[in-house]
Formats: structure tokens, C-alpha cells, sequence
């Protein structure tokens, strides 16, 4: 943030504040963990502070401290409603428009307080008042330390804050293993453990938590992987016949698309999921190098998100999806061996 963004951001925060800290639809474990610390430093100035998120996230993120005080908009519409049209100040974090938001994006396009946008995806849009967004950062969390840092509030840091934020850069970084994590990454995570961090405890809480429903569904996902070995590309699909034959439940597909990636030569690995419901393919995109997925996905699944890890969907059915898919590949040959 520069000194400019700073002292607007200390004054907005001079007085108490009704204040709401909104995340993402489908929240994952930046979102869940940037806003509950950024909540927890921001009540403990003596704001008023709701976290609202769109909707239900992962089992293994509901034991993340204060998580069960957050506010669903699914499930208490009118109580979200409220809380929006009283606050003074709404920070949005971990996403870079207010369609990230699903049926929340009204309510928030319709509020009267300011908004300041914490963020670290590509090309956010220009709705906040202060827009703190730098898109070399690993996570939205390991940004809320540096605000904090910013605003001189260290010394509010304490046990959960720090296990909110290092919930929040571990998932973000793959477990510190994305090109994204730096040595600053490593300080902030050094601090973190300081301030009470359970760091072996946590990495237990998020990843040791496999129902055997959601191997087999992985199993499934691993015989559905197809290799085009001459676009260094790998794919895998799941039908939601896959999903329900497995007790689908959120949050089990997390990371399958890595195994994709995990191949010695592939460079762009994708992952169809069929969203019956929905009437919708969620798409998972993640590659190495420079090959971008945000592009990708913005031209055409309708989503974006890093230069190596996006998200989007489709509106076809999945076989017409991948079908696509396959036929808009050879317009990205060059670019998927350029660093081969
Ligand atoms: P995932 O594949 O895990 O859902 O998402 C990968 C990354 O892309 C995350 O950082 C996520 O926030 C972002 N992302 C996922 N879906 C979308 C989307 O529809 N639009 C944009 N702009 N970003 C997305
Ligand atoms: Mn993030």
C-alpha cells in the first residue's frame, strides 16, 4: 500500500466503525483465513466486525478459530441484507470483482459505505475506494499481515490472527511450494509461528482429513486423466454421476487438478467438474511457466484469477465442454512448448 492509500485507510479507521469483511463464493482457505485475521485485528481497534462470505466452504476449514462466527448469505439472506446496508466501511479480500460474489454482487453494488478491496488476482476492478491489490503477492492473507504492518498494529497480533493468516498462505502457496512464495513469504511465516502459529498442527487440521469417499472419487478423477502429450496439456473430467455415486461433498475435488500438473511435460493440466445443479462445468486451470490460465480462462470459460492457477466455467454440456476444449488447443501449441 503507498502512504497515500495508508493515511486515507487511517482515517476511514479513526472512529469505531460498523464494518463488514466479505469473501468469495466458495470461499477457500485465503479467503476464510485473510478475513477472519483481518476481522480480529480490526475488532480488537474497537470496530464493530462482521465477516459475511456468499456461501458454505471445505469441512477442513471449520476448525479455523472464530470461523463458525461467520455470516452466510445462503442461509441468513435478510440478516446479510441488514448488515450491509448499516455498515460504514466493507472490505472485499481474495478477489478482484464483485461478480466473484454470486447473488451477493447486488447487495454489495447497491451499499452506501466505502469499500476497500485487499487482493492479489489480476486486473481487479475499480469499485473500491482504496484498491490495495498487488498480484506478486502469494495470498490475500500474507497481504492483511502487511496491512496490519502498514496501519503499525503488530502489536494487536495474537495466537489466532496468526493461525487465521498461515491457514490462509499455506493453501494459497501449496504449502509454501508455489513460485509466489518468496523469502518475504518465509519472514511473515517465521512471525506467524512466533505469534502462536501451530504451523505441523495445522498443515494436520487442513490436509490429513481424506474420507475415503473422496479418495475414491480421486481414484475415479485419476482413470478419467487423458495426457495430449503434444501440447504438454492433461485433462481429467468428472460427471456428476462421479460425484454422486461418491457422496460428493465441498471441497473434495481441492488439488485433484494437481495431479494433472504433477506429470513430468505437462505445462497446462484442467479439470472439468459437471455441476448438474448448476446446469454448469466448474473449470480448475493451473499450469507452469509462463503459459497463462487467467488469459485462458478469460477468453473462455468467463472467470481468471493468476497467471498459474484460474478458475472459470462453462455453460455446455461436459462433453461438448471438452470437446471445445480439444478444439481450441492447436491455437495455443506454440505457447504450451515454448518452454519445453
Ligand atoms: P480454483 O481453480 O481453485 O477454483 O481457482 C483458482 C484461482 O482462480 C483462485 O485464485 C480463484 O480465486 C481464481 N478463480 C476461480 N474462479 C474464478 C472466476 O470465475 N473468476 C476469476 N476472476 N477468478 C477465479
Ligand atoms: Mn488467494
Amino acid at each position: 500500500m503507498n502512504s497515500k492509500d495508508i493515511s486515507v485507510v487511517e482515517s476511514l479507521l479513526n472512529t469505531p466503525k460498523h464494518i463488514v469483511v466479505v469473501g468469495h463464493k466458495n470461499p477457500d482457505g485465503d479467503a476464510i483465513g485473510s478475513c477472519l485475521g483481518l476481522a480480529n485485528f480490526l475488532k480488537q481497534k474497537g470496530h464493530e466486525v462482521t465477516v459475511l462470505m456468499p456461501n458454505d466452504f471445505p469441512k477442513f476449514l471449520h476448525w479455523i478459530p472464530e470461523a463458525y462466527q461467520i455470516i452466510r448469505y445462503d442461509q441468513e439472506i435478510d440478516k446479510s441484507v441488514e448488515i450491509i446496508s448499516k455498515a460504514d466501511l466493507i472490505f472485499t479480500l481474495d478477489f478482484n470483482a464483485l461478480n466473484r460474489t454470486g447473488d451477493l454482487q447486488e447487495v454489495l453494488a447497491a451499499a452506501t459505505a466505502e469499500f476497500i478491496l485487499i487482493d492479489h488476482h489480476q486486473q481487479p476492478d475499480d469499485y473500491a475506494k482504496v484498491v490495495y491489490s498487488d498480484v506478486t503477492m502469494c495470498s490475500t492473507s500474507q497481504m492483511v499481515y502487511h496491512f496490519i504492518e502498514a496501519l503499525q498494529g503488530l502489536e494487536f497480533m495474537n495466537p489466532k490472527i496468526a493461525t487465521q493468516l498461515y491457514v490462509g498462505i499455506m493453501t494459497d502457496t501449496g504449502s509454501f511450494r508455489f513460485p509466489a512464495t518468496t523469502a518475504l513469504t518465509h519472514r511473515v511465516i517465521a512471525n506467524l509461528i512466533e505469534s502462536g502459529a501451530k504451523n505441523s498442527e495445522i498443515h494436520q487440521k487442513v490436509y490429513d482429513t481424506n474420507s475415503p469417499d473422496r479418495l475414491k472419487l480421486l481414484g475415479v478423477a485419476l482413470n478419467n486423466l487423458v495426457m495430449l502429450p503434444e501440447y504438454n496439456t492433461a485433462y481429467i473430467t468428472l460427471a456428476q454421476n462421479d460425484l454422486t455415486e461418491n457422496n460428493f461433498k465441498k471441497g473434495d475435488t481441492e488439488g485433484f487438478v494437481n495431479y494433472a500438473l504433477s506429470m513430468t511435460g505437462v505445462v497446462f493440466a484442467i479439470i472439468f467438474i459437471e455441476n448438474k445443479k448448476e446446469n454448469i462445468v466448474k473449470i480448475s486451470l493451473r499450469s507452469k511457466g509462463s503459459f497463462s490460465v487467467n488469459e485462458f480462462s478469460r477468453s473462455h470459460y468467463n472467470g481468471g484469477g493468476h497467471t498459474n492457477a484460474a478458475g472459470g466455467r462453462s455453460l455446455l454440456t461436459l462433453t461438448e465442454t471438452v470437446a471445445e476444449f480439444i478444439s481450441i488447443l492447436p491455437k495455443y501449441k506454440e505457447a504450451l512448448t515454448y518452454d519445453a
